[in-house]
């Protein structure tokens, strides 16, 4: 899946955390509209669930993340596969499609698309001293990102580093198959969207 389909559903699940964690925060004074007493979720939850839903993919050569923050997305690039190459070489992501993507085979989709690396960086952040929400919220970003791309031909390896083959869906597509892709996005989006204000 491409980035910005994997930011909305990221946003969607911000909403959702937001929602069940009633972190809502007061709408600001607005000179043409009496807010008083109106909330929306917080932004920083959904920033949070975007920013955790971008990250698995800094382990690619392009990626949303490393285009859009100009010196900090190419430096983190730089690292997550770095270590991502370091890692598959130690419990590699086997997958024999994956040596038809000469070079790219074993940093891509390998040990950052995982659940133990999402609970690895969320906990990192929290040690950091981020606020509990919102590592959770970074973490379910994560997750809804390896949930979107499970889909795709190539899998997901869920049980890495116990058990590295990818599982690949009955059903599945190539990655940044857009007739697919944004619509599911978009209708991730309306339902987070109509189960948070309901
Ligand atoms: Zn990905």
């Amino acid at each position: 899946m491409k980035g910005i389909p994997h930011a909305v559903i990221g946003a969607s699940c911000g909403l959702l955390v937001a929602h069940l964690t009633s972190r809502q925060v007061p709408v600001p004074a607005l000179p043409w509209i009496d807010t008083h007493g109106l909330f929306v979720p917080d932004p920083q939850i959904i920033s949070l669930a975007i920013l955790g839903s971008l990250i698995p993919d800094l382990d690619a050569e392009h990626s949303l993340l490393k285009g859009i923050a100009p010196v900090l997305g190419p430096m983190a690039s730089r690292l997550v596969r770095e270590t991502s190459t370091v890692l598959n070489l130690v419990r590699p992501v086997h997958n024999p499609f994956r040596l038809a993507i000469a070079g790219d085979y074993l940093i891509h989709r390998g040990a950052f698309h995982t659940p133990v690396m999402a609970s690895l960086i969320a906990l990192i952040a929290w040690k950091l001293g981020l606020d509990a929400f919102w590592s959770m919220s970074l973490f379910i970003g994560y997750l809804s990102h390896l949930v979107s791309d499970a889909p795709n031909t190539l899998g997901i390896a869920w049980f890495w580093p116990m058990y590295c083959w990818p599982i690949r869906l009955p059903i599945r597509w190539h990655s940044g198959n857009n007739w697919i892709e944004q619509p599911l996005a978009v209708l991730t989006l309306a339902c987070a969207s109509y189960y948070s204000w309901s």
